[in-house]
């Protein structure tokens, strides 16, 4: 039996997940899988990103939902468009071979008619950033007065953006009598307050240690002088033809300057910020999932929580205020288990906040000399 087998799913699932290609479940689908599928339960799970997340919810979602009834009975709130589509399509992986089972995805941005009459049609899932959710619920385009299930993803997320009135507002739309699933990397206190005002007597289970980073990511800095960031995240280009990465930008400004910069010089980059239409956003993202661009320079709301496989490198060009945005930026890389590498450009000053990092994420960084031409052209 494998070890999937033996979590409860039932077998068009497992079929589902060898497509999939995945050999055994992750520390947190052993353990959130089979609690979810036997009790009805509001359960708290607290693991770090790229530890399957999605699945541990998603598998004992599809397999609870009455496939046979068109009513919307799971709600996933999700904190952006990206992640919201990124989780409706992964599902819809694991439900290929589930007899009429509807996900639809409702992100601001895109027509929000469109979207209803998907929902009409019938969604027993809908996977929605609060925003868009609360705006159709007002609208009287979606009814979520019958769900069994509720799931906060990325909660932490959500709530570091600003969304805990719209999930609060969203939740006395819902039945009392359902279970809410939260996944979350980190339990900052907002979360505690929205486990403990929405949610009864939840299980709970922790995945490694709190607030750490996943441990198959290399943490290394490189100092410069203000002026020399720039050319320092061209070397590091250069020294890396095969990079795959996130370059993290403080400002939408900076994003769109520094990918412009790089296009000029001629690299394959692509911006990605709130200040560009949904459509950009989307052709810069499939671009970047299918390795057109290597160099996706972003800021941290747009790329919160992406999943792209084997990016090699995130370079954080500017550090972020929070430390939980460190951990979430160096979180795109080192997926799944494979390895990769958590690049800081600072200045001398900054270099404070370099130890402030390492102790929250009790890993050493190791401090690397930017490349020189010669090193380069080796
Ligand atoms: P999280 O939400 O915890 O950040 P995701 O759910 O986005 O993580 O999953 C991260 C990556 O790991 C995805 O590409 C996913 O397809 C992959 N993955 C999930 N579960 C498994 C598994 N059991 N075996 C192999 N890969 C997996
Ligand atoms: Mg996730």
């Amino acid at each position: 039996m494998s070890k999937f087998e033996s979590l409860g799913l039932q077998k068009s699932l497992l079929s589902a997940i060898t497509d999939l290609g995945f050999e055994n479940p992750s520390e947190v689908q052993e353990k959130a899988i089979p609690i979810l599928l036997e009790d009805e339960t509001d359960l708290v799970a607290l693991a770090q990103t790229g530890t399957g997340k999605t699945a541990a919810f998603g598998f004992p979602l599809i397999q609870k939902i009455d496939a046979a009834s068109r009513t919307t009975q799971g709600l996933i709130l999700s904190p952006t468009r990206e992640l919201c589509l990124q989780i409706t399509n992964e599902m819809q992986l694991y439900s290929k071979y589930e007899k009429g089972v509807n996900i639809v995805a409702i992100y601001g941005g895109a027509s929000i008619t469109d979207q209803a009459r998907q929902i009409k049609r019938g969604a027993q899932i809908v996977v929605a950033t609060p925003g868009r959710m609360k705006d159709m619920i007002g609208r009287g385009l979606v009814d979520i007065s019958k769900i069994d299930y509720c799931i906060l993803d990325e909660a932490d997320e959500m709530l570091n953006m600003g969304f805990y009135e719209d999930i609060k507002d969203i939740l006395s739309n819902t039945p009392k009598e359902k279970s809410t699933w939260l996944f979350s990397a980190t339990m900052p206190k907002e979360v505690s307050t929205i486990a403990k005002k929405f949610m009864h007597s939840p299980k709970e289970i922790t995945v490694g240690a709190k607030n750490a980073g996943a441990s198959t990511v290399q943490h290394e800095y490189y100092v410069v002088s203000g002026r020399d960031r720039y050319p320092a995240l061209k070397r590091l280009a250069d020294a890396n033809p095969g990079i795959f990465s996130v370059v993290f930008c403080r400002t939408k400004r900076d994003t769109q300057r520094v990918a412009e910069k790089l296009i000029e010089d001629g690299y394959n980059a692509g911006a990605l910020h709130g200040d560009l239409s949904q459509n950009q956003r989307d052709l810069v993202m499939n671009s970047f999932r299918k390795k057109q661009i290597q160099m996706l320079v972003a800021t941290d709301v747009a790329a919160r929580g992406i999943d792209v496989d084997d990016i090699t490198h995130v370079i954080n060009y500017q550090l972020p205020d929070e430390i939980e945005t460190y951990t979430h930026r160096s979180g795109r890389t080192g997926r799944a288990g494979k390895s990769g590498i958590s690049m800081v450009i600072v200045t001398r000053s900054e270099l404070r906040k370099i130890s402030a990092i390492e102790r929250k994420i009790k890993q050493d960084f190791l401090e690397v000399k930017i490349p020189t031409g010669i090193q380069i052209c080796e």
